[in-house]
């Protein structure tokens, strides 16, 4: 990491920390500092040090603790500022995080940050500047460097209004509403520079100067970098550019990602962080690789030149395996938001140019960097031949697996389970098969009974929210209350919750409506569990939800399934820690990787989906179920095929084994499975095993 970040460890944080601490009473200091390093998300008994404060006003402010502590009542802070034990907590806690953010890095020296460019991250739900898995990915990638010590700093853009909230109306129809949250009350912190006066950088955007802040969020040792247009120099449409995610229109969009890309070099600069790396995960932050070039190009380098001294240190992850993903512009739009960038625009246009001759963000990422890499084995062959003739033959597409980060995702029961039986630091080890051999003797009475616990916290949740929302779409109180009455505890639950998609094949559920009504009312019924949001303009997608929802006539749907709104990644942790199967049934090979399996399989969930990105490589006949879809027929007979199967499984595998109990009521079969599942998807698909994949193999070099 840069000089100016060691002669001031983390200063913008313990600045933010005493403007904090100086709203509330003195003793609740220590709570200051825990609120604004999200390393307080994934400790064990992380939460409860706010939850105790005042649990209503806790889930009413979104489990954003700096918002809690500033709209507490004063008696209310009062009254915890005389309560010895949680002070003591608190204390605690934040002495924890003090020292794991103090830790030295294996490898300092003043040169090697990673800097790590995405459009969005999903670090918490109190912090919405991310629309689905790619900022997971992103979030847990930060929070995982910061456990191993990997000396990463994060780059993205503040979206003050972030991503769409969602309803449904009784017929199924989406609506997109939007709030914007008051930046102050974030869980952010001002960066100042070394006058205090707030870090302010100039990004030249359409002929105009346009001013962003840079604003910090704490994830550990890792700082994230945020660039926040809304300030008074900007006109209207400038503050714009940092107002919500992935807008509609091209150019905005394009500026958006300039900002990131360019933008984002500039923070680094302004903050006195000089990358060893720059790692662009999915194309959109491109263009920092062209900021990176521009000093050189000011010294008269010729363009080609300066281009390979950047390649050298810039490395690009792809996402996209759907050709109409990966997005073109016009050459004139490209034109129009770079004209006043003393940038070689005809240059970099060629760079970018795709095959069918317009600009792309993935084409220009996979020209400027050095190594390149796909996010599973199977999307790795599919990005080979969807880029043959783009990608250099110096720079070939591999592969590293996504991975998803443990404590963030193993529910605290199983965390505490395997923290007794896999022996003391298990989870800075959790990368090695090793490590999780011990689970063979841990008694199945005692990981049944972690997974019943799971369930019954997933159908709490279920009722409530249930009911929540058939309220809010004016149902008839006959169908608000059902769910409420017969979530059961007991019952097979089976999980879909992920970005809605055509791909993502939701309808394949309800392809056969007599065979899945037979399973939800049968003798031994299943309940589901569903949640989503499709994108607002993917008319396709939202025509899903429509037909799931027409089947909400029959009385045994409106018991036994319900559709969640407003899918966010709190609502993801209660789902895959609860459900026993979750499903995923991608038109293969469009599934670059998927993530949301690796977190169900962490909590004892068993995964039953298509073979296709990371279930490709992790399904071994005894952890889950695999449904083969063979490619090459058309979609609706593939349709038709995938859907038997799935029923298939269910009617004759999956339902029998649930209820196959011994005399003690222990489902011994499906139980060796759970572990079966933890054992051999645990170690390779944590994100502990992503990032030694990243660090050894794709930054080390070059
Ligand atoms: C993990 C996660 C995703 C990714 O789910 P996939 O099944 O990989 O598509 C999307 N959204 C949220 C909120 C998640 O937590």
């Amino acid at each position: 990491m840069a000089e100016a970040f060691e002669s001031v460890p983390f200063a913008a944080y313990e600045a933010g920390v005493a403007a904090l601490a100086a709203r509330v009473p003195a003793e609740l200091g220590w709570h200051a500092r825990v609120a604004l390093d999200l390393a307080w998300t994934w400790q064990p008994g992380g939460e409860a040090v706010f939850r105790a404060i005042e649990p209503r006003l806790w889930l009413e402010v979104g489990r954003n603790p700096v918002r809690l502590l500033a709209t507490a009542s004063r008696a209310c802070l009062e009254r915890v500022a005389r309560d010895r034990a949680q002070l003591e907590r608190a204390e605690a806690l934040a002495r924890t995080l003090d020292a794991q953010r103090m830790r030295a890095s294996p490898s300092a020296s003043g040169t090697n940050a990673v800097a790590y460019f995405c459009a969005e991250f999903a670090l918490h739900a109190s912090l919405p500047i991310y629309g689905g898995g790619l900022g997971v990915l992103a979030g847990d990638l930060l929070k995982q460097a910061s456990d191993a010590c990997l000396p990463v700093v994060g780059v993205g853009l503040l979206y003050r209004r972030g991503y769409f909230r969602q309803r449904v109306d009784p017929d199924g129809r989406q609506h997109e509403f939007w709030s914007a949250f008051p930046k102050q009350l974030l869980p952010i912190v001002p960066v100042h520079d070394a006058t205090g006066a707030p870090c302010t950088i100039v990004v030249p955007l359409r002929g105009h100067d346009v001013r962003a802040r840079v604003w910090c969020a704490q994830v550990g040792r890792v700082p994230l970098y945020l660039l926040d247009a809304d300030v008074a120099e900007n006109d209207a449409l400038e503050r714009w550019i940092t107002a919500q995610l992935y807008v509609a229109d091209p150019l905005f969009r394009l500026l958006q990602y300039a900002m990131l890309g360019l933008g984002g070099v500039r923070a680094l600069r302004a903050v006195g962080v000089e990358p060893a790396a720059i790692h662009l995960n999915e194309g959109h932050p491109a263009l920092a690789a062209i900021e990176l070039a521009r000093e050189d190009l000011g010294r008269g380098a010729p363009f080609a030149e300066a281009m390979e001294r950047v390649r050298a240190r810039v490395v690009f992850t792809t996402h996209t395996p759907v050709a109409a993903g990966n997005e073109h512009y016009d050459d004139g739009v490209v034109e129009e938001v770079l004209r006043s960038s003393a940038i070689p625009i005809g240059e970099v246009l060629a760079l970018g140019r795709g095959a069918d001759g317009r600009f792309g963000m993935t084409e220009l990422a996979l020209r400027v960097s050095r190594s390149v890499n796909a996010v599973s084995a199977r999307h790795g062959e599919v990005a080979r031949a969807m880029w043959r003739g783009v990608a250099r033959d110096d720079a070939p597409i591999r592969h590293v697996t996504n991975g998803v980060h443990l404590p963030t995702w193993m529910a605290p029961p199983m965390r505490a389970l395997l923290a007794r039986h896999l022996g003391e630091g298990w989870e800075a080890r959790a990368a090695d098969p090793g490590t999780w051999a011990p689970l063979e003797g841990i008694p199945d009475e005692e990981l049944w009974g972690v997974r019943e616990r799971l369930r019954r916290a997933l159908v709490d949740f279920v009722r409530e929210r249930s009911v929540l929302d058939r309220l809010a779409r004016g149902e008839a109180i006959d169908y608000v209350e059902a769910a409420a009455q017969s979530f059961d505890p007991g019952v097979l639950t089976i999980g879909f919750a992920r970005r809605v998609a055509a791909y993502k094949r939701l309808h394949l559920l309800i392809h056969d409506r007599e065979r899945a009504l037979g399973l939800l009312g049968g003798a031994r019924p299943i309940q589901v569990v569903l949640a989503g949001k499709a994108h607002p303009r993917d008319e396709p997608a939202k025509d899903l939800i429509r037909e799931i929802f027409t089947l909400k006539h029959d009385p045994v749907v409106g018991r036994r399934v319900v559709f969640l709104e407003d899918y966010d990644v709190s609502m993801a942790q209660v789902l895959v820690a609860g459900c026993d199967v979750w499903v995923n049934l991608p038109r293969p090979p469009q599934e670059a990787c998927g993530t949301s399996g690796m977190k169900a399989a962490l909590n004892g969930g068993l995964n039953l989906a298509v073979l296709d990105g990371w279930w490709a490589e992790a399904c071994d006949g005894a952890n889950g179920w695999a449904i083969r879809s063979p490619e090459g027929l058309d979609e609706r007979a593939q349709d038709a095929r995938d859907a038997g199967d799935l029923y298939d499984l269910l009617e004759c595998e999956i339902v029998p084994l649930f209820h196959a109990r011994d005399e003690g009521g222990i489902p011994r079969a499906w139980v060796a499975r759970v572990r079966a599942s933890l054992r051999t998807i645990g170690p390779r698909f944590c994100a502990a095993r992503m990032l030694d994949d990243y660090a050894t193999g794709v930054w080390r070099e070059g």
